[in-house]
């Protein structure tokens, strides 16, 4: 036997149960309870239908809204930028990802100082390697050991 033949034989038993039990409640109750059932599940089938849609209006309103909202952030971003020009500031975006506004001089310095704290991580990251003849450390570009010459 194929599991299809299965899922049938399953199908069909419980289409012949569900006969049956119609069929056991209709000769005791006669046709109320059936339209009690019918009413129902139309009332279910409509409220569910009714929260289906407006869940989707909801989600449309929530993104036009979203839209509206970075429109108008962008608006408003643009008119500060055109603000701050006119005072003569300059825009300055640091390493951060930090947006700063400044005097010409202050967004040179600091320019210059995130260019100094990049060298300086660029100089922490020179890995130092030990000499297997002196055991003394040193600067991994250099080829051979200052201190007595042994290559590594
Ligand atoms: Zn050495």
């Amino acid at each position: 036997m194929s599991l299809d033949e299965n899922t049938c034989t399953c199908v069909c038993c419980f289409i012949v149960l569900v006969i049956a039990g119609f069929y056991l409640v209709w000769s005791n109750y006669g046709s109320i309870p059936f339209v009690i059932g019918g009413v129902l599940i139309a009332g279910i089938g409509v409220l569910l239908l009714r929260n289906s849609r407006s869940v989707k209006q909801t989600q449309q309103q929530k993104e036009s809204s979203k839209t509206i909202e970075v429109i108008n952030r962008r608006i408003s971003e643009e008119k500060y930028e055109r603000e701050q020009r006119a005072k003569g500031l300059e825009k300055y975006v640091n390493k951060s990802g930090n947006t700063l506004w400044g005097t010409p001089e202050q967004v040179a310095e600091w320019a210059r100082m995130d260019k100094a704290s990049v060298e300086v991580v660029i100089k922490k990251e020179i890995v130092k390697i030990r000499c297997q003849y002196c055991g003394k450390l040193y600067n991994e570009p250099l080829d051979s050991c200052p201190n007595c010459g042994g290559s590594g």
